[in-house]
């Protein structure tokens, strides 16, 4: 296919759940939120990123999140997703993809999310060097049913469309 045509487009999806327990702090979209548990991992258990990376890796067939930061790695141990993300996003820019939009749905009973979504569209724009507008952030509960219904854990969701730029002429 020749390149930086309008059909130069590459989809990608993502998916994480973290279990939600007592002493853990919840960062959920880069964003810091004060609840009563939070989600334990290797990392900081950012669902919201975690489906996010695996959305972009996925739209660019670089594999998943764990190829590139493997969660038996101690040097990944507690680390802030927000590294991970633009880690990915320097790895798109070096194939020429640049981020379209972004959707990404979290279900979560607890605590609520709604007030914290314009943070999280902000920080995840900057970090993916795109506008808000690009961002999309939707937060759904689980109705007491399954896990997260239960309170048990948090899942993410994350759909994500890149662009191949246009290479310069000559
Ligand atoms: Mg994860």
């Amino acid at each position: 296919m020749r390149k930086g045509t309008a059909m130069d487009l590459r989809i990608g999806q993502g998916i994480d759940r973290h279990p939600l327990v007592p002493g853990e702090r919840l960062r959920l979209g880069g964003v810091e939120i004060a609840h009563d548990r939070g989600l334990s991992g290797h990392s900081d258990a950012d669902v919201v990123l975690h489906a996010l990376c695996d959305a972009l890796l996925g739209a660019a067939a670089l594999g998943d999140l764990g190829t590139h930061f493997s969660d038996t790695d101690p040097a990944h141990r507690g680390r802030d997703s927000r590294e991970f993300l633009l880690e990915v996003m320097t790895k798109l820019k070096g194939m020429g993809l640049k981020l379209v939009n972004a959707d990404l749905t979290i279900m979560a009973d607890a605590p609520r999310l709604a007030p914290h979504v314009p943070a999280m569209r902000q920080v995840i724009a900057e970090l993916c060097g795109v506008g808000p507008e690009s961002i999309s952030v939707k937060a759904t509960r689980g109705e007491g049913l399954g896990p997260e219904g239960r309170g048990e854990c948090i899942t993410a969701w994350a759909v994500a469309l890149l662009h191949r730029q246009e290479e310069p002429d000559g």
